[in-house]
């Protein structure tokens, strides 16, 4: 917990890419959104911050994604807030790729999304709702307009960044072999997941080979903070990373064990018979086959989505972050503090090399 209450600027390491570096700006990176024609407003509020904060200098381009086609009036309000000479593009998803699969029974998903919505699940009853939940965990990084980038970083319509970042985040990823990196660590709802982590065992217990003698294993099964959650999911204490903020190496999802964790996934019908969320899912993933050493915490980026913050400490003298920023405030409502489990992940997961660079 200490190092909640350290200050920060920014990670340190000597490779920093800054903005007029011949690097910078040219990593293989997008920003990527998926919306929905009404989401333009929150959206909009979302690319503007980030492009004061960050992009202004680094002139990433951005790719949105729909279900259906984005209207004139969306894709004519992006371009008219970015700058003419910046890449922007809009891309439709194969309705294959998005809807209930034929391989899900019909009748037993309205059955079970019924009872999760009695049980007060988000988004349990919304069959849109499910698809997005799947379509970031097994589908994004399939689709023709990232498969000439190597790293997206997720934005989501009526998010805040709070903190200037003046280096180049995905050249951060690049030069310090990086392929995950996040700002939120999380609890799930249990009743959201109840058969993924036995699900998941299952799957490692047929491919040994694809775990990772570095994995995040204790993250995962630490139960000191929140008993119940393991009960309820039968070994997995739900800590995960908050997806609707994330920059991911899209090598690894396309990598083997993943494809396969995904395709296995697909055939129990947790995506639809349960809800199980992309978040769990990719951290799961993330903690089975992936080094933890490659995975980063972002505790320099100030960020929000309703209700969550990550807010770090500046040095006194700092301007980098604004006024609505509080620093160590997790939760605008208190009560909530302990869904924070990024003191589990420090834990266990940090490295000393890690940890030296706050
Ligand atoms: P929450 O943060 O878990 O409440 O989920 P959101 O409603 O924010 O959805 C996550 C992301 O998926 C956001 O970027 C949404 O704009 C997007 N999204 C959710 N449902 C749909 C949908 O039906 N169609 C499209 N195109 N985007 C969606
Ligand atoms: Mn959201």
């Amino acid at each position: 917990d200490e190092i909640l209450s350290q200050e920060i600027s920014e990670p340190k390491v000597d490779n920093l890419v800054r903005s007029g570096d011949p690097l910078s700006g040219k990593a293989k990176g997008t920003i990527l959104s998926l919306v929905r024609n009404i989401d333009l407003e929150d959206i909009i509020s979302s690319v503007r911050q980030l492009e004061e904060e960050y992009n202004k200098n680094f002139g990433y381009p951005y790719t949105f994604l729909n279900d259906e086609e984005f209207t004139d009036e969306f894709k004519d309000a992006i371009k008219r807030i970015l700058p003419k000479d910046r890449l922007v593009e809009f891309g439709t998803i194969d309705p294959g790729k998005w809807n209930i699969p034929d391989s899900i029974d019909k009748d037993k998903y309205h059955e079970k999304s019924a009872e999760m919505a009695k049980e007060g699940i988000h988004g349990a009853e919304a069959v849109s709702y499910h698809n997005m939940c799947r379509f970031y965990s097994k589908e994004y990084y399939h689709h023709p307009l990232l498969s000439k980038y190597k790293y997206v970083w997720r934005l989501e319509p009526k998010v805040s960044f709070y903190c200037k970042i003046e280096y180049d985040v995905f050249q951060f990823m690049s030069m310090n072999d990086k392929i995950y990196g996040y700002v939120l660590n999380v609890y799930e709802s249990p009743k959201t997941i109840k058969t993924l982590w036995t699900s998941t065992m299952d799957f490692v217990k047929e491919h040994p080979n694809y775990l990772n003698v570095n994995g995040a294993f204790g993250w995962l099964k630490d139960n000191s903070q929140n008993p119940q959650n393991y009960e309820d999911t039968q070994g997995y204490s739900t800590c995960h990373f908050w997806t609707n903020f994330e920059i991911v190496d899209l090598d690894f999802l396309r990598s083997e064990p993943y494809e396969q964790y995904m395709q296995y996934l697909e055939e129990k019908g947790g995506f639809y018979y349960e809800r199980w969320g992309d978040a769990p899912v990719r951290s799961l993933a993330l903690a089975l086959f992936a080094d933890k050493s490659r995975i980063h915490w972002f505790r320099d980026i100030g960020y929000y989505h309703i209700p969550y913050t990550n807010c770090p400490t500046c040095p006194k003298d700092s301007d980098r972050c604004n006024g609505d920023c509080v620093p160590g405030r997790f939760s605008i409502w208190s009560t909530l503090n302990d869904q924070n489990c990024q003191a589990i992940w420090i834990k266990h997961s940090m490295t000393d090399e890690q940890l030296d660079m706050y």
